[in-house]
């Protein structure tokens, strides 16, 4: 309870910004380039060891400030966004609550629940790497988790390919904890627009893809897939069969002792 009312929030912007201007670039194809910003960024950092590293100081040349991004960052026992995720949301007063909750809060919970899941649990308060849960509460938490390893490998994408469910068990996990945290805040507000809060949810991961791309994704990212990021996560809540009516038989449907909520 102490780490999560000691968690810090770390707004990465652009008043110190990571100098680029010595990789050079010229005559380099995309792949040339790409390997040269690594060699950048793995020098940059090398030359950090044994130095003491301020969140503010901007060393954090894998999360540059104007990529839109925000990670959990259990060393720090911290949640950091970047300016360019931050500006991407626009005006957030002009926003409904349904879709601030779909998007910037579902964000932050599923960063939070990282500082609690099977990284999260083995670093510390102070950022050290150690078993601060019981053996009995690791214990539960990895059976809860072996639940969703299980029940994502058992999908199959394309005829033949399955997910790997250790894969993405974290990330699944994340997305899956914030829309359970999301919707318990949504149940204190009686005109709650569900069907609206589910439309904002998913919209953002709707996006163009092809056989190669998803199949390249399925085997290098941690995160689900998209359309499993929505429909996985949202068939575990009985607030989503409830607007939509999802039946037993429906392809949505999950009975509720299948379903794999960790938390
Ligand atoms: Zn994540």
């Amino acid at each position: 309870m102490q780490k999560l009312m000691d968690l810090n929030l770390i707004l990465l912007y652009g008043d110190n910004p990571v100098d680029y201007s010595s990789v050079d670039f010229s005559g380099k194809s995309v792949a040339e380039m790409f390997m040269a910003l690594e060699a950048f960024r793995f020098r940059r950092d090398a030359a950090l060891v044994g130095e003491t590293v301020l969140p503010d100081q901007h060393a954090f040349t894998w999360m540059p400030t104007m990529a839109n991004n925000a990670r959990a960052f259990p060393e720090l026992n911290a949640l950091m966004f970047t300016v360019a995720i931050v500006d991407d949301y626009g005006d957030v007063s002009k926003m409904s609550r349904e879709e601030l909750y779909a998007t910037i809060g579902y964000v932050l919970a599923h960063e939070i629940s990282h500082n609690f899941d099977e990284n999260g649990s083995k670093v510390d308060i102070n950022g050290l790497e150690r078993d601060w849960w019981t053996e009995e509460e690791q214990a539960a938490f990895e059976a809860r988790v072996q639940k969703v390893v299980d029940y994502f490998s058992g999908i199959s994408v394309f005829e033949g390919v399955n997910v790997d469910g250790r894969v993405v068990s974290a990330e699944a996990t994340a997305d899956i904890t914030a829309v359970q945290a999301i919707l318990r805040l949504a149940r204190q507000h009686e005109d709650f627009d569900y069907d609206a809060f589910f439309r904002y949810y998913a919209k953002q991961y709707a996006y163009f893809s092809n056989y190669k791309w998803e199949l390249h994704i399925l085997g290098d990212d941690p995160h689900p897939l998209a359309y499993l990021r929505t429909n996985v996560v949202l068939q575990q809540f009985d607030e989503f069969n409830k607007t939509y009516d999802v039946q037993e038989g429906d392809a949505m449907y999950l009975a509720p002792e299948d379903r794999i909520l960790v938390w």
